[in-house]
């Protein structure tokens, strides 16, 4: 009953599930407002305005624990017109899932649900593809097909390639934080154009950062310092050099570059929170990172520079929460 996209009433478009959770949390008076979503066909919305449900969009990933994807669903009993391609999309998931094999496959999450491929963004003004993403010009292509069957295939084909592919490095967080450390091992995750490995050798603790190597996803507690020009995440682990010294992991991201982001009041308010935690209860945060260390010339430190900010997860942590 997923479906990737629902029209918001609130914002008067049709939005994503992470717009959707940019918009609840960029509330500033408390409670936050859940939101009101339509089916995001405008023909259909005339003519029945079929209700759709959000799904975990008012959880933060940053800070709730939660397994189920963040995703809409069409309302059981709504009526939608036999011509909205929703109620097809629709279909085409559910098939799909079944025929993925919808039990659990990895201890907490479903078979459909791992991503394989990471595609992390040169820069922070592309716009995010996320699993389940549909083209515009595809959906206006399959209208042309006459028969339902063959429509709902030929989106089924496109979704089984979409279905396991991000750039959104949260959503590979995710699939990684609900792992046993078994799969971490045995499932693959490719990251072009550096290549495919498990799951666990991309994931790299900050103690083991080094220089010169391929981007990794580096992780670990780190304490935030927020300066005029941007914040800076110091990892709490330091990392050992081949000659047994100790090197300072730090990341930096400029101020300028996250409030050109669309979803800049959910970061900054994370972060806000990050270091207020930290203020009070000296509570790190958990930060990953996609992205290559480079020694600096004074060779204390090792920077890692982040690809884009789509490839930065700053997680409030469990001691904090
Ligand atoms: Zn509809």
């Amino acid at each position: 009953m997923s479906i990737p996209k629902a029209f918001c009433t609130d914002v008067n478009r049709i939005i994503d599930i992470v717009e959707a959770r940019e918009i609840f949390f960029s509330q500033t008076k408390h409670p936050r407002k859940r939101l009101d979503f339509r089916c995001p066909d405008n023909e259909c919305r005339q003519a029945h305005n079929p209700e759709v449900l959000g799904i975990n969009y008012d959880k933060n990933p940053q800070e709730d624990d939660f397994v189920q994807r963040s995703h809409f669903r069409l309302k059981k009993g709504t009526t939608h017109l036999p011509t909205c391609p929703w109620a097809e999309i629709s279909q085409a998931l559910d098939e799909l899932e079944r025929e993925i094999g919808n039990k659990p496959y990895l201890s907490h999450l479903k078979k459909s649900e791992i991503i394989n491929v990471f595609n992390p963004l040169s820069n922070d003004e592309c716009d995010t593809k996320f699993t389940m993403d549909i083209d515009a010009g595809f959906l206006e292509r399959i209208k042309l097909i006459s028969d339902r069957r063959e429509r709902i295939n030929e989106l089924k084909g496109y979704l089984k390639n979409a279905l396991n592919s991000t750039s959104r490095l949260h959503e590979v967080v995710h699939c990684f934080k609900f792992m046993t450390p078994e799969e971490q091992k045995a499932v693959s995750l490719s990251i072009p154009p550096y290549g495919e490995k498990s799951y666990r050798s991309w994931f790299r603790s900050s103690m083991y950062c080094r220089e010169n190597e391929q981007p990794l996803i580096y992780y670990g507690a780190a304490n935030i310092m927020e300066y005029r020009t941007g914040y800076s995440f110091k990892f709490w682990n330091k990392s050992v050099q081949s000659d047994q010294s100790n090197c300072e992991v730090f990341t930096f991201v400029k101020r300028e570059r996250i409030s050109k982001l669309r979803g800049a009041k959910a970061i900054l308010d994370v972060l806000e929170r990050g270091i207020g935690m930290q203020m009070r209860h000296r509570y790190p945060v958990d930060i990953f990172v996609f992205g290559k260390a480079v020694l600096t010339i004074e060779k204390h430190r090792l920077d890692i520079h982040i690809h884009s900010l789509h490839s930065l997860v700053v997680m409030l942590t469990e001691r904090g929460a």
